[in-house]
């Protein structure tokens, strides 16, 4: 079950059990660190208890994720799934001084509760998903409180928070606490790997990095990809004297497999680029994909960039 959801096995566990036996409770608190699949999870399980496609009280096994009920919560369309966060906040307000605030106000909780008790749209359950819970204010638990007294049916509550610290005994005792550990760095480097085809060295360094935290190791990456995207602009900008292209491609050619990678990403900002303007940027693609062949054959890194960095500069500067 929940197939989409990496590691995290005791909390998909408590989940299935809990569809599996028909015992659901009204209200959650998923708990942990950024990155470790907390919304996802909620999502996905709003699917489960959705999803028309299986009776997940016999079978375990994930959502369908092809049936219209499936497909609109993916797609963030579902009538019955609320996202309560400082977006939903910002939208609400009547004000602008009510926006942009660091704490998530009474006024947002007394928005859901209207939504809470109007009868389901078209879903057989109705979600609501409350992040990040330890930025509410007392007020707003306290309002929140009255609901989880007297919870609707076929409905269920799920706070997303970080920590506990901030939030009070009276809230924790009401709901379902389910603990999301950091992420085991090998299950970061497959994601990691598959996700953006880098190589095991690459995205294990990476997950080295990443504190368990998919959200990271993603933010580490784009750092990644923006710069290459910096050293295409410097490339592609002015004429560069030959020593300053060497201390790039040096920079760059530290061994093989971040060659390629960089290859690779240079490949995707030059084809944005190609489609833009074809006739410009062809060749250049062309000795990308040469490059990277030559690369994957054993021609020596620092050799195969001094040649390629060279080229994009003289033809996008000539
Ligand atoms: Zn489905």
């Amino acid at each position: 079950m929940f197939e989409k959801i990496i590691a995290q096995e005791k909390a998909k566990k408590i989940l299935s059990e809990q569809i599996k036996n028909n015992k659901i409770p009204h209200a959650y608190i998923f708990m942990g660190e950024e990155g470790t699949g907390k919304m996802l999870t909620a999502i996905e399980f709003a699917k489960t208890l959705n999803c028309t496609i299986n009776d997940y009280t016999k079978i375990d096994a994930g959502p369908c994720n092809h049936c219209s009920f499936c497909k609109h919560i993916d797609s963030g369309t579902f009538p019955d799934l609320h996202i309560i966060n400082f977006e939903k906040q910002d939208e609400i307000a009547e004000k602008e001084s009510e926006k942009g605030k660091t704490k998530l106000g009474i006024k947002l909780i007394r928005y859901m509760q209207e939504k809470v008790y109007i009868k389901a749209t078209d879903g057989k359950w109705k979600f609501f998903i409350i992040e990040p819970a330890e930025k509410m204010t007392i007020e707003a638990f306290n309002c929140l409180l009255k609901t989880l007294e007297e919870p609707p049916d076929n409905t269920i509550i799920i706070l997303i928070a970080k920590h506990k610290e901030t939030i009070p005994v009276t809230i924790l005792s009401r709901v379902q606490t389910v603990a999301f550990q950091p992420l085991p760095n090998i299950k970061i480097s497959e994601y990691l790997q598959e996700k953006y085809s880098l190589s095991k060295e690459n995205a294990d360094k990476i997950a080295d990095m990443a504190d368990g935290s998919i959200e990271k190791a993603e933010r580490l990456m784009v750092n990644t990809q923006n710069e290459y995207s910096v050293l295409w602009s410097e490339l592609t900008s002015k004429k560069l004297a030959v020593a300053d292209i060497l201390i790039k491609s040096k920079s760059v050619a530290k061994d093989r497999e971040s060659a390629i990678e960089a290859v690779s990403i240079i490949t995707e900002t030059a084809t944005k680029f190609f489609r833009q303007n074809p006739a410009k940027y062809a060749n250049i693609i062309e000795k990308l994909a040469e490059s990277k062949r030559y690369l994957e054959q054993n021609a020596n890194p620092t050799n195969v960039l001094d040649n390629l960095f060279m080229y994009i500069n003289s033809k996008t500067k000539s």
